[in-house]
Parts: C-alpha cells; sequence; structure tokens
C-alpha cells in the first residue's frame, strides 16, 4: 500500500471537518472519525456506522484514519484555527462522547432537552424536559 501524503491527509481532514459540522448522519460519523483521531481517549469511532457515508465521504474518513497512524501528525494542526473548529464539533456532537455515549436518548423530547408546545394563540412555548433534566439523556434503565 502507498503511504498516505500530507496533502491527501489535509484534504481528508477538511472534508470531515466540514461534514462533521452539519446536523446530519453522515456529520455524525464524520465527527467520530475526526474526533477520535484527535483524542482517542475520550472519542471513538463505531465502525460500523462507516456504511453511513459513501464516495469521497467514505474515502475522507479512511484517509484520516491513514493519515493519522502513518504521518503521526494530530489532524487539528492541519486545519485553519484547528483547535477552535475541534472544539466546536467536540461541543457539536458531545452526546457521543464516551461520558454520554452509552446512555439512551430521552423519548420524552427526543433528546432535544425540551418540550416544545403551542398555546392557544400558536405561540411556541419552550419548557426544559423533566423526564431528562433537559440534557437529553437518561443515565439508567426505568
Ligand atoms: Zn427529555
Amino acid at each position: 500500500m502507498k503511504p498516505i501524503d500530507h496533502k491527501g491527509y489535509e484534504e481528508a481532514i477538511r472534508i470531515m471537518t466540514n461534514l462533521a459540522q452539519t446536523d446530519t448522519s453522515g456529520g455524525r460519523v464524520a465527527a467520530q472519525v475526526v474526533l477520535s483521531a484527535y483524542n482517542g481517549d475520550e472519542w471513538q469511532l463505531d465502525v460500523t456506522e462507516l456504511s453511513l457515508l459513501d464516495g469521497k465521504y467514505y474515502l475522507a474518513a479512511l484517509n484520516v484514519i491513514r493519515g493519522r497512524k502513518e504521518l503521526m501528525i494530530e489532524p487539528h494542526n492541519l486545519v485553519p484555527d484547528g483547535r477552535e473548529v475541534f472544539h466546536r464539533i467536540w461541543d457539536r456532537w458531545f452526546r457521543y462522547h464516551i461520558s454520554n455515549r452509552w446512555k439512551q436518548t430521552c423519548f420524552t423530547c427526543s433528546g432535544r432537552g425540551k418540550i416544545v408546545e403551542y398555546d392557544d394563540h400558536d405561540q411556541e412555548k419552550r419548557t426544559p424536559c423533566h423526564r431528562c433534566d433537559g440534557t437529553g439523556l437518561i443515565a439508567q434503565a426505568s
């Protein structure tokens, strides 16, 4: 196998960090890929989720993994404002951080942490979900 070059790794990180900043299932996988390459103690990639990616996104995911191992360069060093970008992705997907990923999504609020209701005048009213204390996550079986 031909080693990945610096440019190929950089391009893969660009594609994956952009995707990771979208609220899509592909974004969720991309976040796992880049965050586990960034801090593998706190983030893990569910390999089966790679099947949610296709074409250039799947290739980019593989190239992030390859670049991290073959070039030994931390991914945030290859994007402008890398630390900020990675922390944005970190916060956005914190539900999948190792401290949270074993928890169930709250079905009362569908993981939003808020209950949205409409009054008689069609005004939106948001209240924190009491079942999950506004976290969107349930930490024990009930
Ligand atoms: Zn809830």
